[in-house]
């Protein structure tokens, strides 16, 4: 290890060490302002070095507003980014470095999978599959992205967004999108619920689908007309949930381009093809 590195693991493990101790108010006043210029000074976009100091703050003003306050789990947060930061600096290499939102894990990128909804919380994967493994009602949402991706590539579309979503997107656009009923009838037995596409000719996104029971679904493919089957009202409706779609899925967009560039694209959607 260099002797820059060397000293500033030494000076970070030190203050972490004092930021364990119980002090008096005006004394934790000065560790934290010790503490924060040191953050500062670290290299440029440590994981989790912003959020320490936002936490730094909020203990400040929460010892200055009030006379008693409980800031044990506000100081147990900053001990467990504080340690992250520690470990990162003693690491050589620091290319492609980002914090889990969820446990605060400094990891590789490659530790996170792809999130395509514009307000997914960047969590890596360990936390990911933990908390959709807690979902015991996935298998439902799987089954309706392998029912959508088998259209797609019978209709030769290997492109479709279809293949970089993951049943918990589904789940969002079922629940949070068409409020987990048909347009039509407003059943909702979700077994019985469809996603087709919405615009027949135009390849599959989450803003060109619509939520249906199985029949209005053959329904839908087989008419030619949308008019024939929505009322006016209805199809105002339909437009306006692809547009809440696509606001909640911008990041998809920018995904999409690049996968395009880099060839990835279809790779997504052949390796799904012998599940
Ligand atoms: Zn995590």
């Amino acid at each position: 290890m260099d002797l820059i590195r060397n000293q500033r693991v030494r000076t970070l493990t030190q203050l972490f060490k004092d930021l364990k101790k119980p002090l008096k108010r005006t004394s934790r006043f000065e560790l934290l302002e010790s503490v924060r210029k040191v953050v500062l000074e670290l290299e440029a976009n440590t994981p989790g070095s912003e959020e320490l100091l936002e936490l730094f703050e909020r203990e400040k003003q929460l010892l200055i507003q009030t006379k008693w306050c409980d800031v044990e789990v506000l100081r147990k947060r900053q001990l467990a980014i504080f340690l992250e930061i520690i470990k990162y600096s003693e690491q050589e290499k620091h290319d492609n470095k980002r914090m889990c939102e969820a446990c605060k894990k400094i990891k590789s990128v490659d530790h996170f999978a792809l999130r395509t909804r514009q307000n997914a919380v960047d969590t890596c994967n360990r936390c990911f599959n933990l908390k959709r493994g807690s979902n015991p009602n996935n298998s439902i949402y799987i089954a309706m992205l392998k029912a959508i991706q088998r259209e797609e590539r019978k209709k030769g579309t290997l492109s479709s967004h279809a293949f970089i979503l993951q049943e918990e997107d589904i789940r969002f656009i079922v629940d949070k999108i068409w409020h987990g009923h048909s347009i039509l009838s407003k059943k909702s037995e979700i077994s019985n619920l469809r996603l087709p596409r919405w615009i027949k000719s135009q390849e599959w996104s989450p803003w060109n689908c619509v939520l249906l029971t199985q029949t209005e679904s053959h329904q839908h493919n087989n008419i030619i007309e949308l008019k024939k089957l929505y009322d006016d009202n209805t199809i105002k409706e339909v437009l306006n949930r692809h547009a809440l779609a696509k606001t909640a899925f911008k990041k998809l967009q920018a995904v999409e381009y690049e996968f395009t560039e880099s060839g990835d694209w279809y790779d997504v959607g052949v390796k799904d093809r012998a599940v």
